[in-house]
C-alpha cells in the first residue's frame, strides 16, 4: 500500500518570530507505521499540533487524501480521522474507564438520560478490540501508566481513525509494556490505520517502524525506509554531527 494519506508540505510555524518548524514536509502513507525522530525541542510536538489542527501554520499546507488545506481546525482534523494520543493521555482520572470511553459518544436516550448499560457495553467492546484485560468500572486514576495509555488508545479507536499519532508513547513503560503496546500498534496497522510514532528512542523506532523521518532544529534532515537506518545514522541525523557547516 503506497497511497498517501497525509502530506505536510513546506510548513513553517513561528513562535514570537522564531521558527519552530522551518519548511517541514512529511508524507504519511495509508497503513504505514512511520516514526518521527528528533531530540528534545526539535519540533516533534509542533508537527503533531499542526496535523491535529491545534496550531495554524504560518505558511505551507496540509494535504489529506490529495486535497490541500492551508490549515485544519481541531474538529476538521478529527473528522478527517486524525487522532492524537498525547503524553498525558488527556483522560479524566476520577472517572471510570467506561465513563472516559463514553465521553465522546452520544449515549443519551429520548429523555436525555445517559444509558449506562450501553456505556458499559461500548467500553467493553473498545477494550476487547485491544485484547486487554481492563475493568471498565475501574477509576482511571487506579490504573498503571500502561493501563491509562491503553484506555487512551481504545478511546482513539472508537472514532475509526485513519491516522493515530502517538507522542513519545514509551516514555514511562517497562520493556514488557512496550511489547504489549507494539503488538497493539501492529494490530491497529493491520486494520489499515496509519501510525505516526514520535520518539527519540533509537531501538524502539528501528523495531516498530517501516519508514522514518528525522527532524532537527525544526528542519527535516532525513527520510526513508527504516531499513536504510541504524542507530548511529539516526543519532548523527538527530544531533547533526555529520554536518560540517550550517
Ligand atoms: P519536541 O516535541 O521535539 O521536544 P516542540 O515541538 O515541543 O519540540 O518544540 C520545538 C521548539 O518550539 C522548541 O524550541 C520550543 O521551545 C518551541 N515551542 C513549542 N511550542 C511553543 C509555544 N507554544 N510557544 C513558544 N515556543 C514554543
Ligand atoms: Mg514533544
Amino acid at each position: 500500500m503506497s497511497d498517501v494519506f497525509l502530506d505536510l508540505r513546506n510548513v513553517v510555524k513561528r513562535f514570537s518570530g522564531v521558527a519552530a518548524l522551518d519548511d517541514v514536509s512529511l508524507t504519511i502513507r495509508s497503513g504505514e507505521i512511520h516514526c518521527l525522530a528528533g531530540e528534545n525541542g526539535s519540533g516533534k510536538s509542533t508537527v503533531i499540533k499542526v496535523m491535529s489542527g491545534v496550531y495554524r501554520p504560518d505558511s505551507g499546507s496540509i494535504a489529506i487524501d490529495g486535497r490541500t488545506h492551508s490549515h485544519l481546525t481541531p474538529i476538521e482534523a478529527i473528522r478527517h480521522g486524525i487522532q492524537v494520543i498525547y503524553q498525558d493521555f488527556s483522560l479524566f482520572g476520577n472517572l471510570t474507564v467506561a465513563e472516559n470511553l463514553a465521553l465522546n459518544t452520544e449515549l443519551r436516550n429520548k429523555r436525555k438520560l445517559v444509558n449506562w448499560r450501553s456505556v458499559r457495553d461500548l467500553a467493553r467492546r473498545a477494550l476487547d478490540r485491544l485484547g486487554v484485560d481492563i475493568d471498565p468500572e475501574q477509576e482511571v486514576d487506579e490504573l498503571s501508566t500502561a493501563g491509562r495509555q491503553l484506555v487512551a488508545i481504545a478511546r482513539a479507536l472508537m472514532s475509526d481513525p485513519r491516522l493515530l499519532i502517538m507522542d513519545e508513547p514509551t516514555t514511562a513503560l517497562t520493556r514488557k509494556e512496550v511489547e504489549t503496546m507494539f503488538r497493539i500498534v501492529r494490530d491497529i496497522q493491520a486494520h489499515g490505520i496509519s501510525i505516526l510514532f514520535v520518539s527519540h528512542k533509537m531501538r524502539e523506532m528501528l523495531e516498530i517502524s517501516e519508514r522514518l523521518s528525522v527532524i532537527r532544529n525544526g528542519r527535516m534532515v532525513a527520510e526513508g525506509p527504516t531499513s536504510n537506518f541504524d542507530e548511529s545514522t539516526i543519532v548523527r541525523h538527530m544531533t547533526g554531527h555529520d554536518i560540517s557547516s550550517e
